[in-house]
């Protein structure tokens, strides 16, 4: 091991700080699933996506019996609560949405999942939860030569939709560095609607309030397979079943695993290191306004504050494909934390004493559209929603409505969305899709660090990280 590696958090450093709150959240894991149980809805992942499943299925339905089921130790423990914190729709996606759903529905699809972030801040207030959400906005910057002017593009897409107005304030380089000063930042697109939030907080909040409202969780019971019904029959690796009249999957980048969905899900490996708390030092730089920060590489960087005067500094990373799969690289590794600290070190040189308290790591579910997809397995009782791409933790909010609606058989404007029952592209078969991922990804990275150095990656580096965008995908450069 790296003589200078920081610590790996257990689960995340937010889950960390959460758990250490005693005012926050005391609670104990809930038991194992054992014997054989029913429900009316049974949900498997305790991410996010399923909870928020739960949360809106006994908003709309109180009598409803929902029966959660979660792999890991406690609800959250999987990217919804070691994620950036990052709390946005898709309106960052509008060329895709344009793309694939055209103008009117892209901008519906845009307009309903922004309107997550307003509901999660007041769902936080009306349950009392302080997951530290700050609307300060989101502000992406050119961190290279090659990055200027990159969210021109998007600008006129939302300009000649008639949509821009307010949401995307483009900022030079001195109003940038107004809001955050490195010498590394170039002019950037502030999005004023943004938030960020601290990830585990919300995740915790969540499943206490389920808890209150009687959804019945069991942790630590890993599904190990399921019949699709109806009805729904689900097992745990202990031999626990559930039979429930419909199932919700939220298995995040677990669904890869699944045969249904090994060919429309890729796993992908994103990093995160906190440092200790310098107050004075974000003082000294002039980031005091709470602006979640990214680049605009193609692996993007990405970083925010916390209120104690930290910086959490993340970036997706080459950790993809051969050997790594959903394995333990994905919760820690070396050499991406190394070049997370070191890129760290390059935008704050102010920061270069400051230690690094704890890194961590997670999987993003990488689909073909780079969009999100909710839907129905055939027979018709089991609704899946996956995809987010690094971007779930607003958009697991509106696929909590989507999902919820779906279980309930109830058709509404949620459920009327492109998103549902959107084809998922299918990626190459084994082992070319794992050879693939791993060496565009190499590209990738590759190219977003010839970049950073201010030049330029090699035409062959550039064809290689083209591959997936030249056949169909909306992946990569
Ligand atoms: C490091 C990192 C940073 C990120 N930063 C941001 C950000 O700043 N903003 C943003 O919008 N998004 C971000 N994301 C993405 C975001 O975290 C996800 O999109 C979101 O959390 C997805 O929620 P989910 O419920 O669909 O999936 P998950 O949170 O992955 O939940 C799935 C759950 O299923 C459980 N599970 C797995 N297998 C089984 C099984 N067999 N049986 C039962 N349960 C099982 C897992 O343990 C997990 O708890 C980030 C992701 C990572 C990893």
């Amino acid at each position: 091991m790296h003589a200078d590696l920081p610590r790996q958090a257990h689960i995340s450093w937010w889950m960390e700080e959460a758990r250490a709150d005693a005012s926050f959240d005391a609670s104990e894991p809930c038991p194992p699933l054992a014997g054989s149980s029913r429900s009316d809805v049974v949900i498997l992942g305790g991410g996010y996506t399923g909870m928020w499943t739960a949360w809106f299925l006994k908003e709309r339905d109180p009598s409803c019996d929902v029966l959660l089921l979660e792999a890991d130790e406690l609800c959250g423990s999987g990217p919804s609560g070691r994620n950036g914190g990052f709390c946005y729709g898709v309106w960052e996606d509008l060329e895709t949405l344009v793309k694939f759903f055209g103008d009117a529905d892209a901008v519906r699809v845009a307009e309903i999942a922004q309107r997550s972030v307003d509901e999660i801040e007041t769902w936080l207030t009306t349950q009392g939860v302080d997951a530290w959400f700050t609307r300060a906005g989101h502000l992406t910057v050119a961190t290279s030569a090659a990055q200027d002017g990159a969210w021109g593009p998007l600008v006129e897409e939302a300009a000649r939709l008639g949509v821009a107005g307010g949401r995307f304030v483009e900022l030079d380089q001195a109003a940038v560095r107004a809001r955050c000063a490195s010498s590394v930042f170039g002019a950037g697109l502030l999005q004023p609607q943004n938030a960020t939030l601290q990830p585990a907080r919300l995740a915790l909040g969540l499943r206490k309030a389920l808890l209150e409202r009687g959804v019945r969780i069991h942790e630590a019971s890993p599904v190990a397979r399921f019949a699709e019904g109806p009805p729904v029959v689900v097992e745990t690796r202990d031999g626990a079943t559930v039979t429930a009249g419909r199932g919700v999957i939220g298995l995040g980048a677990w669904a890869s695993s699944l045969p249904r969905f090994r060919r429309a899900v890729v796993p992908r490996g994103t990093y995160i290191v906190v440092t200790e708390p310098a107050p004075e030092r974000l003082a000294d730089i002039g980031w005091t306004g709470g602006e979640g920060l990214a680049d605009w590489r193609t692996a993007l960087h990405y970083l925010r504050t916390t209120p104690d005067g930290r910086i959490a500094f993340g970036a997706a990373s080459a950790a993809v494909g051969v050997g790594v799969g959903l394995g333990p690289r994905l919760r820690y590794d070396e050499r991406s934390v190394v070049k997370l600290i070191a890129d760290l070190r390059r935008f704050f040189p102010s920061w270069n004493e400051v230690a690094i308290d704890a890194a961590w790591g997670g999987p993003m579910d990488i689909t073909g559209r780079h969009l999100p997809s909710f839907g129905t397995l055939p027979g018709g009782a089991m609704h899946y929603g996956l995809g987010y791409a690094g971007g779930g933790v607003g958009p697991s909010h509106l696929g909590g409505k989507i999902l919820s609606a779906l279980a309930l058989g109830i058709e509404d404007e949620h459920t009327s969305l492109p998103l549902v029952e959107l084809d998922m592209m299918r990626f190459p078969r084994e082992p070319f899709r794992s050879v693939g991922a791993a060496l565009t990804q190499h590209a990738i990275v590759r190219k977003d660090e010839a970049e950073d150095r201010g030049g330029r990656a090699d035409p062959l580096t550039m064809f290689v990280a083209k591959i997936p965008r030249r056949m169909g995908y909306e992946l990569g450069p």
